[in-house]
């Protein structure tokens, strides 16, 4: 620092210490022995001090001790700053005047002059009163005496100055002091700036060492920060982890870099505006389930989080007062501070993290929101993705489930239409009951057979038509059970008869048709129709009791002119028909006139309908004869129908086909009526009671539990002794043991009517059997009669049949006499009566009548 040389110079020049020139040399020596010990204590002690507070101190006592120091400064100046710091400060006058002070504050000090002019400064008040220093220093501090003033100089740079200062008059500073005073500014000088450099690079150490360990801190913190940034995206991609273990390593990774030991996740359903608290660290929770268990949206502090979307930190204080305000609920007194922010994805808030401190020096920050905030983004990503990723898994399983219960609806679906279509082709191809073939099939194959013949005609078929004959029979009088079984026996049966690659099928009800295929000869299949119909000729067994079915069928060969089997099957029916309507138990070759034969059947069964309501049928009258004495006995009264249409109908021509219809019951008692009229009157006229009338009643007519009473009423009507009628029936209605037929006999035979068989020796008769049944008499079949002569066999059967009657003592009435051999024959053979157009053929009732009498009158004659 330059300048103010003039005022340098001449206070040089003037301030001599007079008491210098006046000291002994003793003394001089003295003095400067005393500042050579002091100089050198301070040359060591800027050396050797350690500390700058205390060196100032004693380089105050090194200067007190060479001088008067009672007011004693040392100040800094710092250029930079434009500062002073007063480090060292000792006045009597002033103690204000210490730390460190604007530089300014100090112009026109004389502290001020000697930093400027950096050189010492010995200021008396004459120096101060000389005109050209006017001005000089303005009144800055208190004033005194002398001024005593060295600029502490390091590097030609003013550094500080240090400074003595007299109040008193008596203390005055000389030139000497001014150069001791310099002098020990050097050394001040050399201490003040080793020890401010030490103190500057402990300082700068210091500072550094701050520095780094700060940056060290950080880096740390930034890396853990980093590293947890780091794991818990990590975790977030881990589709694997398990949602809760999601949430305990976050808070584990949140709780290392601040303190989360008070932790929760809750998720927000925004629809319901309910609150579930999905993740809880608690440690004040006495019961986490009843303090964080789901809620709606209440005035609590993690539902401010949801209002406004955004991070809440807040103190106790702060809550306090919001509770205060009436705005939140009273918070918890624990909590010290309370950090909460939401999770929000594209707007929607789906839940809010919060960590809460209970610990008196934990109030988060800042920074803590901004970590919490970069993990809840990294939660919400994780619920939002889980959320995603569980509906699409319920719904992939809902779909599954679906696919699953679809598919086992459609298997069970698919199970169950396969077994009903397994049934029902069984149902649809089979005879449920059977276990046959069914129509449809049968048409199927008869197609087959049709379209095989006309590639290859000498592939020859034919078709049977059976109808059983008996089987309504069975249906009535056994029941529905009985008659199933039956046709499963009849089904069996009829496999048996066949050759394997025959087909028997069931149409339906009693009906059954046969196919029988690639036939060499017409007569295999007549053989085959023949073993059926002499099969159920024989009498199956029915509850213990043989019952006679029988059976009617037609038969049909494979023609060209057929196309199709339904037109097949209706042939062969019309033959069946036909074969029936021949009387039954036989089979029939279709042939083309059938149709009209059947047409005219069909017209017929109308036409008997309205002949019993016209009362058509009239009794015609075969005499009876005792072959003997050839007296009439009585009468056999045979129906015939005098049609309007028809003309005079033959029984054979209508009687099946009432018997059929169950017509014939109604003919009967009309027949049996009038035949009784008849007899009565020639009763009346001849005045003879010794005559009956013999009325041909159809078998199903006997299972009629009112037939008994039906003929009483006739008799009665009528006025003729049960005695005076006869009825015949045929062995079928003995074939079964019925009870019904039984009574209906015994009830006869208590009445006085005898009962005939008629037919006797033809059909199923067991002999054993009649025994068992009131019959009166039999009556031998024509065929074994007519030319009886003829047939030795014949006469055999006869001869049995007449033998065994009289045995069960019954009579014999031997039918279809037609000459006198005959008639002779049985009367040898013991046949008491005889029947026949030997004697005569049935006549109408006058014509009977004159029969009767002039037979009377000829038998009276001869006997
Ligand atoms: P049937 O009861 O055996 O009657 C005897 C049949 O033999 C009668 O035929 C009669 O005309 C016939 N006849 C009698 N003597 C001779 C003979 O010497 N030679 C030949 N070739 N035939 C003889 P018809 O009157 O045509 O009756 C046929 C069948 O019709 C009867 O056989 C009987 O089974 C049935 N029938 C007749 N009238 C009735 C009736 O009122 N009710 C029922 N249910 N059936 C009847
Ligand atoms: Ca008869
Ligand atoms: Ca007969």
């Amino acid at each position: 620092m330059t300048g103010h040389p003039s005022l340098n110079q001449a206070s040089t020049e003037k301030h001599v210490n007079p008491e210098q020139q006046s000291l002994s040399l003793q003394q001089q020596f003295d003095k400067l022995q005393q500042r050579h010990t002091a100089l050198f204590k301070l040359n060591q002690l800027s050396h050797d001090c350690e500390e700058l507070s205390i060196f100032y101190r004693q380089v105050h006592q090194v200067i007190a001790s060479l001088m008067t120091a009672t007011n004693f400064y040392i100040v800094l100046y710092d250029q930079t700053l434009s500062t002073l710091e007063f480090v060292y400060h000792l006045d009597e006058k002033d103690e204000s005047v210490q730390g460190v002070q604007p530089y300014v504050k100090f112009k026109g000090s004389k502290t001020h002059h000697v930093i400027e002019t950096g050189q010492p400064l010995l200021a008396t008040p004459e120096l101060i009163g000389q005109p050209a220093n006017a001005n000089m220093f303005a009144d800055v501090g208190v004033a005194g005496v002398d001024w005593l003033g060295v600029p502490l100089i390091h590097q030609d740079e003013v550094i500080g100055v240090m400074a003595l200062q007299s109040y008193s008059e008596t203390t005055r500073y000389q030139q000497q002091d001014l150069e001791l005073l310099t002098f020990a500014a050097q050394h001040i000088v050399v201490a003040l700036t080793r020890l401010q450099d030490r103190e500057r690079l402990q300082s700068a150490v210091n500072n550094r060492t701050r520095e780094l360990m700060q940056q060290i801190r950080q880096k740390e913190k930034s890396e853990l920060l980093q590293e947890s940034i780091f794991r818990i995206s990590q975790l977030s991609n881990d589709a694997s982890l398990d949602i809760n273990e999601f949430y305990g390593q976050v808070h584990s990774i949140v709780g290392k870099l601040i303190d989360a030991s008070n932790f929760f996740i809750a998720k927000y359903d925004d629809e319901n505006k309910v609150l579930d608290f999905v993740y809880v660290y608690d440690q004040k929770s006495q019961n986490l389930t009843k303090d964080y268990q789901s809620r709606k949206l209440s005035n609590k502090y993690t539902e401010l989080v949801i209002e406004r979307g955004e991070t809440v930190l807040l103190s106790q204080a702060q809550m306090q007062a919001l509770f205060e305000q009436g705005d939140r609920s009273k918070p918890n007194a624990e909590t010290v501070s309370w950090l909460g922010v939401p999770l929000i994805t594209s707007g929607q808030t789906l839940g809010v993290m919060v960590i809460q401190s209970y610990k008196k020096h934990t109030q988060y920050n800042q920074q803590d929101v901004e970590l919490l905030n970069f993990v809840s983004q990294q939660v919400t990503t994780v619920i939002k993705r889980r959320d995603a990723a569980d509906y699409e898994r319920q719904t992939h399983e809902l779909l599954e489930q679906q696919v699953k219960l679809r598919t086992l609806a459609l298997e069970e679906e698919i199970k169950q239409r396969k077994q009903a279509e397994q049934l029902l082709t069984h149902t649809a191809s089979h005879d449920s009951l059977t276990g046959l073939p069914n129509r449809a099939v049968f048409i199927d194959l008869l197609n087959h057979a049709i379209a095989c013949f006309k590639r290859r005609p000498e592939r020859r078929f034919a078709v049977l038509f059976l109808d059983l004959d008996r089987f309504k029979m069975v249906n009535d009088r056994f029941g529905h059970h009985t008659g199933d079984l039956l046709l499963k026996i009849i089904a069996k049966k009829l496999g048996m008869v066949v050759r394997e690659m025959d087909t028997v099928a069931r149409l339906g009800g009693d009906e059954f048709v046969l196919l029988i295929e690639e036939i060499k000869s017409d007569d295999e299949v007549l053989a085959v129709a023949q073993r059926i119909t002499d099969l159920l000729a024989k009498p199956f067994t029915l509850q213990e009791q043989p019952v006679f079915i029988g059976t009617s069928i037609g038969i049909l060969f494979s023609d060209t002119k057929y196309d199709c089997a339904n037109i097949m099957l209706r042939d062969a029916d019309t033959a069946m028909y036909y074969a029936k309507e021949m009387g039954k138990g036989r089979y029939e070759v279709f042939d083309a006139s059938m149709h009209s034969k059947i047409q005219d059947a069909l017209s017929m069964e109308a036409d008997i309908r309205s002949a019993i309501d016209r009362k058509q049928f009239l009794p015609f009258f075969q005499p009876i004869h005792h072959l003997t004495s050839g007296r009439v006995v009585g009468f056999e009264a045979l129906a015939r129908w005098q049609s309007d249409k028809h003309g005079f109908v033959f029984p054979d021509n209508f009687i099946p086909l009432a018997e059929e219809t169950n017509l014939v019951i109604a003919i009967d008692l009309q027949i049996m009526e009038l035949a009784c009229l008849q007899l009565k009157h020639w009763l009346t006229n001849s005045q003879t009671d010794n005559l009956y009338v013999s009325c041909n009643l159809f078998g199903d007519h006997f299972f009629s539990t009112s037939l008994p009473d039906d003929i009483l009423k006739i008799l009665n009507r009528v006025g003729l002794s049960p005695k005076q009628l006869r009825i015949e029936l045929t062995e079928g209605a003995l074939l079964e043991d019925n009870e019904v037929v039984l009574a209906n006999m015994y009830a006869f035979k208590q009445l006085g009517i005898k009962i005939l068989l008629d037919d006797f020796g033809t059909g199923y008769s067991s002999l054993s059997y009649l025994h068992k049944f009131p019959i009166d008499v039999l009556k031998i079949d024509r065929s074994f009669i007519s030319n009886v002569e003829k047939h030795v066999n014949h006469r055999a059967i006869i001869k049995t049949i007449i033998d065994l009657a009289t045995n069960l003592k019954m009579e014999t009435v031997g039918e279809g006499i037609e000459n006198l051999t005959d008639a002779q024959l049985l009367q040898q053979m013991d046949c008491l009566y005889g029947q026949g157009y030997y004697f005569a053929k049935p006549m109408s009732g006058p014509d009977a009548g004159d029969y009767l009498a002039s037979n009377r009158l000829r038998v009276n004659d001869s006997g």
